[in-house]
């Protein structure tokens, strides 16, 4: 059943689809926000589990309180490298000993870029797409500047292999790419990409932050060289949980980053002379892991493994096709700038509209939380472990109807 517009759009019914939908009932393991009508910022910061609120406290009470320094021998140390197994086997489609948990995602790209460079020695060139997020832009800037190289732009529109081709050649050394575009929610076409770079005698490094636990991921079947991510959006591994890292096991034995820490080296305790890189994906490491950072993150990834990304991802796009649907019929003055094509884009929708701006401080006082990303466009992320069609429907009526008020309240 579906209502129909004056136009020609057909909305889909909020209750039927939640009614029909497989990853319902994982909504009421979430802790929930009161005064929140529609959480449309999934993709910035993902929900908490209640278990995971109460395993920080078990292992703050435990670990930390009752087993004190022994707790590095009892697990702690191996937490990065296990779990990012974990991570890697569940979201990745990585085989063991090929990822990591370390840092934020900007100290990783910066390790992983200049550790790149390194592998491709005589060449001066380094890719990247002038709408990448600022951090992944900032740190290619800044490591160009510091090692006498040339930043080369994908200067215009969405990041396609045609685009890619225009700039990569004989001196590229390195070509960094978001999988999903952190505005648009435009999604590259990884395995092409990937392979077109490697023609050309060169490294990619994808940036997964918008994609890690939405969308199925082979990265070694896609034969990708690095990739990193964020943990705390649609994952929701908690504020400021720590980002992966990924090598591509044939790279690892070459891999040398450059913040040399003891916990990256080959025998810390050993406490001894001179920097040695440590075996496998430890040698990605730098620094003492943030252990209670990791807690809600193997949570959110056990959730994702019982979930199935291809069942998430079969919601997302159901999600996305809502969001548009529902744009259409209530915002018809604000502009998409998310692809129409579902395999095309990620699991977050803009839209653009001059009057967004003045109206969002009202959306975040009724509890309808979407994101604002500059000149004018209001960005839902739609995480599908966590949000119903309807709340999705109560955000998006909300909005218009703040629109139509106009900018005074
Ligand atoms: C969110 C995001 C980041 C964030 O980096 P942090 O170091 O975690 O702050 C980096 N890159 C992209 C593409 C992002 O979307």
């Amino acid at each position: 059943m579906s209502r129909t517009s004056a136009g020609s759009t057909a909305v889909p019914d909020a209750a039927e689809l939640d009614a029909a939908d497989p990853l319902a009932r994982f909504r009421d393991r979430f802790l929930p926000a009161p005064d929140v009508v529609a959480y449309l910022d999934g993709n910035s910061l993902g929900r908490p589990l209640a278990a995971s609120v109460a395993r920080v406290e078990e292992v703050a009470r435990r670990q930390w309180g009752e087993r004190l320094i022994r707790g590095w021998d009892e697990g702690w140390m191996q937490l990065p490298v296990r779990l990012g197994d974990e991570l890697g086997r569940v979201t990745l489609g990585a085989a063991s000993g090929q990822t990591v948990i370390g840092d934020s995602t900007s100290v990783l790209l910066y390790k992983l870029i200049r550790a790149a460079l390194e592998l491709r020695p005589g060449r001066e060139e380094i890719v990247i797409d002038r709408d990448d997020f600022p951090t992944d832009r900032y740190l290619v800037e800044a490591i160009a500047a510091e090692r006498g190289l040339t930043v080369r732009w994908i200067d215009e529109g969405d990041v396609t292999p045609e685009r890619v081709a225009e700039v990569i050649g004989a001196r590229t050394a390195l070509v960094v790419l978001s999988s999903i575009a952190y505005r648009s929610g435009f999604l590259a076409d990884v395995p092409a990409i990937t392979e077109l770079v490697h023609s050309s005698g060169a490294l990619v490094l994808w940036d997964l932050c918008h994609s890690v636990g939405v969308l199925p991921t082979t990265l070694d079947d896609w034969g990708v060289d690095l990739a990193v991510g964020c943990t705390y959006k649609y994952l929701g591994g908690g504020p400021g949980s720590p980002a992966f890292a990924y090598v591509r096991r044939e790279l690892l034995e070459d891999f040398r980053q450059p913040i040399a820490g003891w916990l990256g080296s080959a025998r810390p305790f050993e406490m001894g002379q001179g920097y040695e890189p440590g075996p496998g994906m430890r040698r990605v490491l730098s620094g003492t892991p943030p252990v209670l950072g990791m807690v809600g993150l193997e949570d959110a990834i056990a959730v994702v493994a019982e979930a199935g990304v291809e069942t998430i991802r079969a919601k997302s796009i159901a999600l996305t096709e809502f969001g548009i649907a529902l744009a259409d019929e209530l915002l018809p003055d604000a502009v998409l700038a998310t692809p129409r094509d579902p395999a095309r884009r990620g699991s977050h929708l803009t839209l653009d509209h001059p009057g967004f701006e003045a109206i969002m401080p009202r959306l975040w006082a009724r509890g309808v939380i979407p994101d604002f990303r500059r000149p004018t466009g209001i960005r839902l992320g739609l995480s599908p472990l966590t949000i119903s069609f309807a709340e999705v429907e109560l955000g998006m009526r909300a909005i218009a109807d703040e629109l139509s008020r106009g900018a005074i309240a």
